[in-house]
């Protein structure tokens, strides 16, 4: 395909066709750059023209979304697209998702735009909400794991938006972790998992919400939640009426059963220790977890406890991570990575976590506590 074929032909895309790339080239390790933005978040240009050209050429660069950091690559081109499953270790039938920057991308990666795509995307684009969508066939096949729908974002971080439109290619862009590890919220995280890997890594400082977007399949008859966010359930009824619920995202699936975003079949998020998730009234919760750790201490094993502001009080012992406020559960979704991350670094062998109900931003929360715990839950 002409350069200019592909999506977006404005004088960026054309002054990039010209340059020469030093990207993309298979390389055993690489020197990983690493360049911190202002804190404004706008960046001078240069870093953005840089990261853009890296994109174009085949390469892979680390970026801040509104979500979680992305590892982003040329969505249209199945090489580079191949090139994150090899820095992340994913499975290949788990898909990306494809970002954009303006409405006027979507048609260039989606057959068809339902009406009810139309209504999430006025309200909730750009932010943190995926649309499955019947795919074009110019979406490579590496790109959607072989399936005939593609995945398809507008991200509201200024830098993510601001690069996908300098690179002038639909971003692929998962989150920038290693598969199975917490995903990454600050670009230490990213260079934890992907230094030497990739070519660039662009450090925003600390993203804002802090878990992954809220997916939506509207390819269907009913539009199907498949995997909980900021865009909660609530919010998606509000706008369309009914919205189905993928069963992927209530509980472990059964023996064969296959969810509808392949990747939900994955252990996810998952610290290094074996993780237990409590559910019940406070000091009972509290009670319980104080004296399974303390078992857990006299068996000569290192405990991680996550509790909240609001409890940290009731636990005397133990390696303390409080995750946030109940009374803002943001700031619960905001900390929820970098506390599993940061108990992998203190070498806890078991981490006992409170749990948190499931209405609203709580099912994104649950989802992926669950997940990290394995769904080992137990009720007090
Ligand atoms: P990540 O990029 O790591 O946030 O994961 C992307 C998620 O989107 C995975 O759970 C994928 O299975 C899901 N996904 C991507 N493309 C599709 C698609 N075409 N249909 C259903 N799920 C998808
Ligand atoms: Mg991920």
């Amino acid at each position: 395909m002409q350069e200019s074929e592909k999506l977006g032909t404005g004088a960026h895309t054309r002054a990039f066709a010209a340059g020469a790339c030093f990207y993309g080239k298979e390389k055993e390790s690489m020197n990983t750059k690493i360049i911190k933005l202002a804190s404004c978040g706008c960046a001078g240009d240069e870093a953005l023209l840089e990261a853009a050209q890296i994109l174009r050429c085949g390469g892979l660069v680390a970026f801040p979304t509104e979500t979680v950091y992305g590892l982003g690559a040329n969505a249209l081109d199945e090489d580079a697209a191949k090139k994150i499953y090899a820095a992340k270790g994913r499975p290949s039938d788990n898909p990306l998702i494809a970002h954009i920057s303006r409405m006027d991308e979507l048609p260039v990666l989606a057959a068809e735009i339902p009406e009810a795509a139309g209504r999430l995307a006025r309200r909730f684009w750009p932010g943190p909400l995926t649309m499955i969508f019947k795919k074009q066939s110019r979406v490579p096949d590496g790109t959607t794991g072989g399936l005939d729908t593609v995945a398809v974002r507008m991200p509201s971080d200024p830098v993510a938006n601001r690069l996908i439109q300098l690179a002038g290619v639909p971003v692929a862009a998962p989150s920038a972790n290693t598969s199975g590890r917490p995903s990454p919220t600050r670009a230490e995280h990213v260079v934890e998992d992907m230094d030497g890997k990739i070519e660039l890594i662009l450090d925003g400082g600390e993203v804002g919400i802090g878990v992954e977007s809220t997916i939506v399949d509207v390819s269907g008859e009913v539009p199907m939640l498949l995997r909980p966010g900021a865009v909660t359930l609530e919010m998606l009824r509000e706008t369309l009426g009914r919205v189905d619920v993928d069963p992927a995202i209530e509980g472990p699936l059964a023996e064969g059963v296959r969810p509808k975003a392949p990747g939900m079949k994955y252990r996810h998020y998952a610290p290094r220790a074996e993780m237990l998730l409590v559910e019940g009234e406070a000091e009972r919760v509290a009670a319980y977890i104080n004296h399974e750790a303390k078992k857990a201490k006299e068996a000569g094993r290192r405990v991680g406890i996550i509790c909240t502001e609001e409890s940290r009080r009731l636990y005397p012992e133990g390696i303390l991570e409080v995750i946030g406020s109940r009374s803002h559960e943001e700031t619960v979704a905001h900390n929820l990575f970098a506390v599993l991350r940061e108990l992998d670094e203190k070498a806890v062998d078991c981490i006992f976590s409170e749990s948190f109900s499931e209405d609203r931003l709580g099912q994104a929360i649950m989802n992926r506590l669950c997940k990290a715990a394995g769904y080992h839950i137990v009720q007090v």
